[in-house]
């Protein structure tokens, strides 16, 4: 047996049900061939497809759907996989799947509970998906709202506008300081439920890992989303999700050379904000979006809000409950707002189609963009979970939970998942009251704390 790991390019599109055992494979002497089914589009970043092979292979060939085009994948990697099955140290009754606030959170309130855990990270090290993040970014709520638990109040001021570096600076120190167990570059590729044992049987990077419970917190960030547009794959137009900029050198690099025009799609706090620094950087910037833009507050109304929106979350959870609906994230009211209004940003309606060097919207211009870049959001990272027949909420399109569980697979929990138990569960603030309530729920359930495994509050 061997796995592949497949680094497509950035702008290669694969279809739906393209993850292991979707795809048809075909295996000949030396060649591996993948087969799409000709089904509906999805778009898959570099490097998140794993297929399972027999064995290493030569070559690769991928063959796409409709066309029939064959893209041999020279940069895919066979390799044969460290362990094959669990031995004593893979094995826990805990494992947590990825090592963001939600995993690290709960991994302390574990130990707290003297419930010992085990994380599975796919990055290098905690906080992966913040190390990708805009470079200058700040986070949209104040620090009061995004310390982890056990972390004390005044690690910064209660107001005070934590940066992104400042943040992952903290994830790495309050790993460390708690001594939580993270396992880092061990990317989860399948979870299974055997049949007998009732346990979970996690396939990895770096091997099988067994557990009783499964606790997914893999977020969001690992699993963009990209509408699909006619003539998108076919086009050569560069496009690119916003999970993958970071900073204007970022489309320099891409469109080989420091001005362009850049097409954002989307409308909301991410479009604003990516639209003003690449405006400021020279580039000229025109924007896509589906339906009207609604532009939050401005620079002092934000001064206000960005103080008192914790507190008026809060009178919202307990007028509407539990169901009350998510906060939406509109564009900001400043700068992008202005830049749009004097016309220093084009907008456009939806894109109708991709040609080979233009886009083609729905009400008949056209463009041509040096640059696509999709600011249209994320969805749970869930493909590794893809063989757990998972029962989903037919009026919400969510998950079905009960207190965080899986309704459909038991033992199986979810933190970090928008409506978890509320509409804050996406959100630091609310992951940190859920992992409380997950731990206290699974202590309940695995019984008495060991007294020496309490871990140390974080400085
Ligand atoms: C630009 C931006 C700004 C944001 N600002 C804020 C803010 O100000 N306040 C706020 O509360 N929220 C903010 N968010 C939302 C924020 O991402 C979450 O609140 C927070 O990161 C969620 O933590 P998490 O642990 O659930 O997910 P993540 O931080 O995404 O962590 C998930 C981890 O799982 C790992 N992982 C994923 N798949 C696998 C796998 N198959 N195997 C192993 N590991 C895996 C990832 O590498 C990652 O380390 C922002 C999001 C974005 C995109």
């Amino acid at each position: 047996m061997a796995l592949v790991d497949f680094r497509s390019d950035a702008n290669l599109r694969v279809p739906a049900g393209s993850n292991r055992g979707h795809a048809f494979v075909s295996e000949t002497d030396n060649t591996a061939k993948i087969n799409f089914p000709d089904n509906v589009q999805i778009y898959i970043p570099a490097r998140r497809l794993h297929f399972t092979l027999r064995r290493p292979y030569e070559n690769l060939a991928i063959v796409l759907p409709a066309s029939n085009q064959v893209t041999t994948c020279s940069r895919a990697v066979t390799r044969t996989p460290a362990v094959r099955s669990p031995n004593s140290e893979n094995q826990a009754e805990i494992v947590i799947i990825g090592a963001g606030p939600a995993g690290l959170s709960l991994a302390f309130e574990l130990q707290r509970r003297g419930l010992p855990c085990l994380i599975l990270e796919k990055g290098s090290s905690v906080g992966e998906s913040w190390k990708k993040m805009p470079r200058d970014m700040k986070l949209l709520s104040p620090w009061k709202c995004n310390r982890l638990p056990g972390t004390p109040n005044k690690r910064f001021g209660r107001h005070y506008e934590i940066s992104r570096a400042e943040f992952l600076e903290y994830l790495n120190e309050y790993a460390e300081s708690a001594a939580l167990p993270v396992r880092a570059e061990t990317a989860v590729y399948s979870v299974e439920k055997g049949p007998h044992d009732n346990r979970f049987r996690i396939e990895t990077s770096r091997g099988v890992f067994c557990s009783r419970v499964v606790v997914n917190a893999a977020g969001y960030f690992s699993n963009p989303f990209v509408p699909q547009i006619a003539g998108g794959s076919e086009s050569a137009i560069p496009q690119r999700h916003v999970a993958d900029y970071r900073e204007p050198q970022d489309v320099s690099l891409i469109i080989g050379k420091s001005t362009g025009l850049v097409l954002i799609v989307g409308k909301r706090l991410s479009a604003g904000q990516i639209m003003v620094e690449l405006a400021g950087a020279g580039f000229t910037v025109a924007l896509a979006h589906r339906t009207p833009i609604r532009y939050g507050s401005g620079p002092f109304a934000w001064w206000f809000l960005f103080r008192m929106f914790p507190w008026l979350e809060l009178l919202k959870l307990k007028l509407k409950g539990t169901q009350a609906p998510s906060n939406d994230v509109p564009m900001p009211g400043g700068l992008p707002r202005r830049l749009i209004a004097r016309g220093q940003v084009q907008t456009f309606p939806q894109i109708e189609r991709f040609e080979r060097d233009e886009v083609l919207f729905a009400d008949g211009r056209r463009l041509k963009p040096d640059l696509v870049l999709y600011a249209t959001g994320f969805r749970p990272a869930l493909e590794h979970l893809s063989s757990l027949e998972l029962a989903i909420c037919k009026q919400s399109g969510r998950l079905e939970l009960q207190d965080l569980e899986s309704t459909s697979v038991p033992g199986l929990y979810f933190l970090g998942l928008d409506h978890g138990r509320n509409f804050r569960s996406r959100f630091i603030r609310g992951i940190r009251e859920d992992a409380a309530f997950l731990a206290e729920r699974l202590h309940r359930s695995f019984g008495r704390p060991l007294p020496d495994q309490r871990p140390v509050a974080v400085a």
